[in-house]
């Protein structure tokens, strides 16, 4: 097993992706959910853009969290009251502690619950049940953190009005109509075509790469010039792809839940992703890669056409 080096900025952060976000989003169901939130404590107003304070305490404060979960990488965690929502941007993580302290450096939001109690969980002095705090940490600021009230319309959300479909929500073959569609005299290269959230969401630098190797599909070719039954075996590559990177807990998470573990396993075996040079794992020729967009696109020259 090659173990693949974790997805960063080139800087060192890792950027969280879809698979991430739905392990994360998993995470946060199977412990916060049905727990009280009891406050929302911010240590600046702003991330990438200012944050609604008192619309996001009055969207969760007072109320269980009912619902958690992913609209393309973004988080939503709602109660009857309203629906905050969360973006990690390029280098957030959401810890989940047992107080409110320590504040790490790049701290900026902290979540207070108070979990159900259950005879399972360590009992605290305060009725039974046991406090929670998710601390929101982004070096990077490029996280975004919002709320909307209780029966708002999140699909015509500016945030979410114009994404894609879900690559897991729907079939294989509606995915293949809708790319096919969607791509019918566009010279844009199908890397790109498929990187493009308005196209479909959540197919990241690393699951473009992987999924058109796997459909034996060259990045730079013309997305227009790709076929329909191309676009059959991508878009079940694309659904392939994105299922064993939540599997395996996402390709570059670190630590998004618990600073004590949780290490999001790189155990997903990288066909092309940051192979250059190495051994295509089909036909044993070089591992190209090349630039596109100031991206890195690895890909075989002999497997994809
Ligand atoms: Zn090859």
């Amino acid at each position: 097993m090659i173990t693949p080096a974790p997805a960063t900025d080139g800087r060192g952060f890792f950027m969280p992706e879809l698979p991430e976000v739905e392990c994360l989003a998993r995470a946060l169901r199977e412990e916060m959910l049905g727990g009280q939130v009891t406050s929302v404590t911010f240590l600046r107003k702003d991330l990438r853009e200012a944050m609604p304070m008192d619309v996001i305490r009055a969207a969760l404060v007072g109320a269980p969290l009912r619902r958690v979960w992913r609209r393309s990488k973004y988080l939503l965690m709602e109660t009857e009251y309203g629906t905050a929502i969360l973006h990690l941007g390029m280098s957030g993580q959401l810890l989940s502690m047992d107080g409110p302290t320590p504040v790490k450096t790049h701290t900026h939001v902290i979540f207070g619950l108070k979990r159900k109690g259950s005879s399972a969980a360590p009992q605290n002095d305060d009725g039974g049940a046991r406090n929670v705090y998710l601390h929101f940490i982004d070096p990077r600021r490029f996280g975004r953190l919002t709320a909307v009230p209780a029966g708002t319309d999140l699909s015509a959300h500016p945030w979410f009005k114009d994404l894609g479909p879900e690559p897991l929500d729907v079939t294989g073959e509606a995915l293949a109509n809708h790319l096919w569609q969607a791509s019918r005299g566009r010279s844009v290269a199908v890397k790109a075509f498929i990187m493009n959230g308005a196209m479909v969401v959540g197919v990241g630098n690393i699951y473009a790469s992987e999924s058109l190797f796997l459909a034996g599909i060259r990045p730079a070719r013309a997305a227009g010039r790709v076929t329909r039954v191309e676009y059959g075996v991508l878009a079940e590559s694309i659904q392939k792809v994105l299922a064993a990177a939540i599997g395996a807990g996402g390709t570059s998470f670190r630590d998004y839940l618990h600073s004590d573990g949780s290490e999001g396993s790189y155990a997903l075996q990288l066909n092309v992703y940051g192979r250059t040079g190495q051994v295509c794992r089909k036909c044993l020729g070089p591992v190209r890669e090349m630039r596109h967009s100031n991206r890195a696109t690895f890909f075989c020259g002999a497997c994809q056409k």
